[in-house]
């Protein structure tokens, strides 16, 4: 499985999968979740309210993921993934990992052969960006792909990307 990292905007991207930093309302936010609903179309949206009324009706927690569609992005399905929120007081990074973990494990279930990843947690959650690089490479460097043949971490700035390629 290649790990790759690019500088761009993950709605760009020509991927079987695009993972969503989402928020555990899966009704829409801003930073990359915004992008995406925007890029994407109101499919999205439709897909993640019919979630919301049945099986998630409490949400989507932190840690976890679920795929929808992807509407008019390039990509196939968004896999909407939670993080978590950066806490000092709190050691959450097994969430964060987690959220890695079960993207993948989704991404796999789909049979999806590319999955783009953006830096989870790392936006308005807040976390420091060289542990939210350390626990994004290292979470997917664990992984035993079966479909998934590419992981591409898809960075909006160059101090993310700096970040992350210091890990690789
Ligand atoms: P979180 O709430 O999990 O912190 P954010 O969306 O606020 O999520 O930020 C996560 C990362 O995604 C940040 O590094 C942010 O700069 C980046 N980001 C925002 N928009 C895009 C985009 N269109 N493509 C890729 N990354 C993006």
């Amino acid at each position: 499985m290649d790990i790759a990292l690019v500088l761009g905007d993950i709605t760009e991207q020509d991927v079987d999968a695009v993972v969503n930093a989402a928020n555990s309302s899966l009704l829409g936010g801003g930073g990359v979740d915004g992008a995406i609903h925007r890029r994407g179309g109101p499919a999205i949206l439709e897909e993640c309210r019919a979630l919301r009324a049945g099986e998630l009706a409490r949400g989507l927690p932190a840690g976890q993921a679920v795929a929808t569609t992807a509407g008019d992005l390039p990509a196939r399905w968004v896999i909407h993934t939670v993080g978590p929120v950066y806490a000092k007081s709190e050691d959450r990074s097994a969430a964060l990992a987690s959220a890695y973990r079960e993207s993948l494990r989704v991404a796999e279930e789909l049979g999806a052969g590319r999955v783009a990843f953006p830096a989870v947690s790392a936006g308005v959650y807040g976390w420091p960006l060289d542990d939210a690089a350390r626990i994004a490479v290292s979470t997917v460097r664990e992984h035993e792909p079966q479909s998934v043949r590419e992981v591409r971490f898809v960075l909006f700035n160059q101090d993310v990307y700096d970040a992350f390629a210091a890990h690789l």
